[in-house]
């Protein structure tokens, strides 16, 4: 069995934030089953060193799954940035009010899920272009496309903030959609299954925007990872220090412009695991030297 973490902080004194992906990452691709990864997870809960989801989920399947996984401590990313969910201890006092039964704040980080729906269809008449938003897709076709069970399905489609799509035409037809979208201030990314769209947000936008948070409450930087397997999982995996790309089961090609990476051996939890233990494992491997370069978005940042 790979190592675990020994400590809630790096050799250097920072506390540890972990960031990861969910379907394909801790989450098995087929069964989402994340069996092989539960002793890493209770590890990391012992040692309070919070384990944030950021996925493509809404927040009405997060918020079972986070209660299953034993994170409910820490925050969550749902929608592909689109939202945040944030627990009391990541609440500013001032700036977030009007905290839900469950004790949750929630943040929207995009566009409101009507907005985007009114454009999607205004493209694809103008453009004549086909595709499938999941919220058109029958409950019985989503349930067999996703392996999701028919409860899970209904709550996948309680959208807030971005609609995912399956295209159905050219890659041509593509270009000129997403060109659309772009002039609308939307963006559209590929994820596992489906192409989102999504407001002016993304995964590493959301993340940014949690460090920051964490930053501001505890007066601290600390040391972050995240792992994805995915290519919206891209802007997240250059947002941190380090960074695992879990081997997918997609063949799609995930290569972000990141010094501090780990590609795993195993797919889904099982690779998890590893790349949780191969950056925090015993040795503690350090990342190399600082590295200015350019991220995805085009905006500048130092990797420590
Ligand atoms: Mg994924």
């Amino acid at each position: 069995m790979p190592s675990i973490p020994a400590s809630p902080l790096d050799p250097a004194g920072r506390p540890r934030l972990l960031f990861t992906d969910l379907d394909g990452s801790l989450l098995d691709h087929h069964g989402y089953d994340w069996s092989p990864a539960r002793d890493c997870l209770a590890r990391l809960k012992e040692l309070g060193v919070p384990v944030i989801p950021v996925t493509s989920k809404t927040r009405s399947e997060v918020v079972p799954l986070r209660r299953e996984l034993g994170i409910e401590e820490a925050p969550f990313i749902a929608e592909n940035g689109a939202l945040a969910g944030l627990p009391p201890a990541w609440c500013h006092a001032r700036l977030d009010r009007g905290a839900a039964a469950d004790g949750l704040v929630i943040r929207t980080l995009g566009v409101d899920i009507g907005l985007i729906r009114k454009r999607l269809w205004v493209w694809r008449e103008r453009l004549g272009v086909r595709f499938t938003t999941m919220s058109e897709m029958p409950l019985d076709d989503l349930v067999a496309f996703t392996g999701l069970s028919e409860p899970q399905a209904r709550l996948a489609r309680l959208r807030e903030g971005s609609e995912p799509l399956l295209w159905e035409d050219s890659d041509d037809g593509l270009a000129r959609f997403r060109e659309g979208l772009e002039g609308d201030g939307l963006r559209l990314v590929r994820g596992g299954r489906f192409w989102h769209v999504t407001g002016d947000c993304h995964k590493g936008s959301a993340v940014a925007w949690l460090i920051e948070r964490f930053q501001a409450l505890r007066g601290s930087r600390p040391q972050t990872l995240a792992l994805g397997d995915g290519p919206n999982d891209i802007p997240m995996l250059e947002t941190v220090d380090q960074a695992v790309v879990i081997r997918g089961c997609h063949g799609l090609a995930v290569s972000p412009k990141q010094p501090a990476l780990y590609r795993s051996e195993a797919t889904g939890p099982a690779g998890w695991a590893e790349g949780v233990a191969h950056w925090w494992g015993r040795a503690d491997r350090r990342p190399g030297p600082a590295v200015r370069h350019a991220s995805s978005d085009g905006a500048r940042r130092e990797t420590a």
